[in-house]
């Protein structure tokens, strides 16, 4: 009943997510180890370990520190008046984690470990081990030695950083005569989502404006947006029932980014996800015919992934509950669009996590239980949980009648046995790990392949008596 066109691969922007601040850590004199430029400056509000927060414009980084210069006021938080050197280990752990790894090649296995060796010098041990994780499953086993020896190391009170030495000097030595890295970090790699100011998001969410009263003018409409943090709403239901729903968005937008385990300042979308809802399901097909060029007859509602750019449309059905989960679940595969790069998840982890998350927002949906009782009667009669993880949008094979609930299941007993994992690879499929291979990923998260998983999830589904979160 859902369709979900997100193949369109265009480059684009997503934001980091750099929370409010100011700070007071002082500058450190001598710090002249390699300074890498920005491209693109980042406007950020630092938060500092101390409490602190900090507004600036981040200019430059290194295996250190970070620059930090004056920026233009864009909000109430103490600016820099100079450049400021800040030490990786003088920011809030978490928020040094999501900027370092935005800075660095995610497919550069190294580069990982060096965000590791950073946060353990900053005694943030989950998040180093997290940075390991993908280091080791990116490039060979030496790395993963190395992760394993800064581990160690730190155990004992020594400087993690040693471990890593021999492969930073293999690097230097490659790239002094020519050769290509360590670990091949590719060209080809699929390139993140760039990191937007505060500027550059009011801007593109006026363009979105725009461009969504332009879409609306193809059906003679004129609807004025209720704006939230994160989405626009346009709809022609009533106001306090608009409000609702639009409260709701921003609620669903923060369980995500807690699945995801990302700060809960994160900004994903390239300026807001534009969301459509009509009262009326005819207006609903028409609106998708003009503005999209969509035929909507068959579907719930619709995910739109136009470059940067994602429009999510459906209609205000009669049973509530399905319409939130359909409101629930069209958003997150706009998430999941603008999360790290435009890659796509495997079309069942996509749909999946998506009805997944829409239970777990919605709790009075049955959906949830129903799903289970459909897996668990597809796992009893012998069904092929291999074949729904080989079924594809793009070739036509997505979906069968087991689909949904199968795949619902499947990322419900991921996310419940090994959430950890289960997030490293989705980074990884997100930063094309592999070659783009998710079994291959799934492999080095897991440590199973597509066979294994589908084998524990078929025994854990019959020795489960009832549905149970
Ligand atoms: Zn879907």
């Amino acid at each position: 009943m859902r369709w979900n066109p997100c193949r369109v691969q265009v480059m684009a922007a997503v934001a980091l997510l750099i929370a409010c601040a100011a700070a007071t850590a002082a500058a450190r004199p001598g710090l002249t180890e390699s300074r890498i430029e920005l491209a693109r400056p980042i406007d950020l509000v630092v938060r500092t370990r101390d409490g602190g927060s900090l507004q600036g414009t981040l200019v430059a980084w290194s295996d250190e520190s970070i620059w930090l210069s004056p920026t233009a006021a864009v909000g109430g938080s103490a600016p820099v008046e100079a450049e400021r050197i800040l030490h990786w280990s003088e920011l809030d752990g978490s928020q040094a984690f999501e900027i370092r790894r935005r800075l660095i090649n995610p497919r550069d296995g190294l580069a990982w470990a060096e965000l590791g060796v950073c946060m353990l010098r900053s005694g943030e041990v989950n998040l180093a081990e997290r940075a390991f994780g993908v280091a080791a499953v990116q490039t060979d086993e030496r790395l993963a030695a190395a992760c394993e020896e800064a581990l160690r190391l730190v155990r004992s009170g020594g400087d993690p950083g040693t471990s890593l030495e021999a492969l930073r000097e293999a690097r230097r030595e490659q790239a002094l005569d020519g050769r290509a890295p360590v670990d091949g970090a590719a060209a080809s790699a699929p390139v993140p989502w760039p990191v937007l100011t505060q500027a550059q998001l009011a801007m593109e969410t006026e363009r979105l404006k725009r461009d969504a009263q332009e879409k609306l003018a193809r059906v003679l409409l004129t609807i004025d947006p209720l704006e939230t943090d994160h989405f626009l709403l346009y709809t022609d239901l009533p106001a306090d029932e608009a409000r609702r729903w639009s409260r709701r968005l921003d609620r669903m937008y923060a369980k995500l980014l807690e699945i995801l385990a990302m700060p809960r300042d994160a900004r994903l979308f390239n300026g807001k996800c534009v969301i459509f809802v009509f009262a009326d399901r005819g207006r609903f097909v028409e609106f998708e015919s003009a503005a999209f060029g969509f035929a909507a007859r068959r579907v719930a509602g619709v995910c739109h992934q136009r470059g940067p750019d994602v429009f999510v449309s459906f209609y205000r059905m009669e049973d509530e509950t399905r319409f939130i989960s359909v409101l629930v679940h069209e958003t997150v595969h706009a998430f999941m669009y603008r999360y790290r790069t435009p890659v796509n998840l495997p079309t069942w982890a996509n749909e999946g996590l998506a009805d997944y998350v829409a239970a777990h927002v919605n709790p009075k949906s049955r959906e949830q239980e129903d799903h289970w009782l459909q897996a668990r009667r597809f796992v009893e009669s012998g069904g092929d949980v291999c074949e729904i993880m080989r079924q594809d949008y793009s070739d036509g094979t997505w979906f069968t009648k087991d689909s949904y609930p199968v795949s619902h299941m499947l990322v419900h007993y991921m996310l419940r046995d090994r959430p950890e994992a289960f997030r490293k690879w989705i980074d990884d499929v997100k930063s094309g790990a592999h070659g783009g291979d998710w079994r291959a990923s799934l492999e080095d998260c897991f440590g199973v392949d597509p066979q294994r998983l589908a084998d524990g999830f078929r025994r854990a589904m019959l020795t489960e008596q009832s549905w149970r979160r």
